[in-house]
C-alpha cells in the first residue's frame, strides 16, 4: 500500500471513530451482518460516557468493564488469531458459527474470547442514556405476539438471568425457523455458535453488576431495562429478519 493511500485510510478511520463517538452517524450494526472483524479485532469506545447509565449503572463498573474485561478479550482473541494465517480475514461470527473447524490449539481461546468481544460489542450499543421505556415498532409486535406482552417478557427474560449458574448471558434470539426465543448461555458463548441470532442480550457475569448490586443479580436484572436501547434492538431485529 502507498504511502499516501495509508495515510487517507488513517484519516477516514478517525474521522468515522471520532464521528461515531459523538453520535452523529449511525453505529455500525453488531452481530450476525456485522462483519466484526477478527483478524484485528478491535475494541471500540464506549458509545456514551462511563457516568453515563448511572444510576442504573455505575460509572466504575462500566469503565471496568469495558476498558478491562472486553479490552482483555480483544487482545486474547488477536492473540489466537494470529497463530494461524487461514484465519486472518474471518469475521468473529463466521470463527464461532463453525468452532469444530478451528484449530484445536486454539479453539478454546476463540470460543472465549472471540465470543466476549462479540457479546460485549452488541452489548455496549443495546444500551443507552435516557433508555428504557415501552418497546417501540418492530420490536414491541414480536414482543406481544411470543411472549405475551413486555410484563410477561421482562419476566421471562429476568428469570432466564436469574436462574443461569455462575457467569453467563440472557438473550432474545431469532431462531433458524425464524422463531423468537428466550435461551441463555454460559461463559462468553455467543448464540451464533448454535444457529440463532442475537436480537438483545444482558450480561450476568458478577463484573457487570457486582459492585453496585452485590450478590442482588435480580435487582441489577429489573433495573437494566431503564438503560434498554430500543432503536438499535429494532436494527438488529431488522438485520435478524
Ligand atoms: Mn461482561
Amino acid at each position: 500500500m502507498s504511502v499516501c493511500l495509508g495515510a487517507v485510510l488513517v484519516l477516514l478511520l478517525v474521522t468515522v471513530q471520532a464521528n461515531w463517538q459523538r453520535g452523529a452517524i449511525a453505529q455500525p450494526l453488531p452481530a450476525t451482518v456485522s462483519g466484526l472483524s477478527a483478524s484485528p479485532a478491535e475494541l471500540l469506545p464506549l458509545p456514551y460516557a462511563y457516568d453515563a447509565l448511572e444510576p442504573y449503572i455505575d460509572a466504575e463498573t462500566m469503565r471496568l468493564h469495558h476498558d478491562m474485561h472486553h479490552a482483555s478479550y480483544v487482545t486474547k482473541l488477536n492473540e489466537a488469531v494470529q497463530k494461524h494465517s487461514e484465519l486472518q480475514g474471518q469475521t468473529v461470527e463466521a470463527l464461532l458459527s463453525n468452532l469444530d473447524a478451528l484449530p484445536e490449539d486454539v479453539r478454546t481461546a476463540i470460543r472465549n474470547n472471540g465470543g466476549g468481544h462479540l457479546n460485549h460489542t452488541m452489548f455496549w450499543q443495546i444500551m443507552k442514556p435516557d433508555g428504557g421505556g415501552e418497546p417501540m415498532g418492530a420490536i414491541a409486535t414480536v414482543i406481544n405476539e411470543n411472549f405475551g406482552g413486555f410484563e410477561a417478557f421482562k419476566q421471562t427474560f429476568n428469570q432466564a438471568g436469574a436462574d443461569r449458574f455462575g457467569s453467563g448471558w440472557v438473550w432474545l434470539v431469532r431462531n433458524a425457523q425464524g422463531g423468537f426465543e428466550i435461551i441463555s448461555t454460559p461463559n462468553q458463548d455467543s448464540p451464533v455458535m448454535v444457529g440463532t441470532y442475537p436480537i438483545m442480550g444482558n450480561d450476568v457475569w458478577e463484573h457487570a453488576y457486582y459492585l453496585a448490586y452485590r450478590n442482588r443479580r435480580p435487582e441489577y436484572l429489573s433495573s437494566w431495562w431503564n438503560v434498554v436501547n430500543w432503536e438499535e434492538i429494532n436494527r438488529r431485529l431488522a438485520a435478524a429478519s
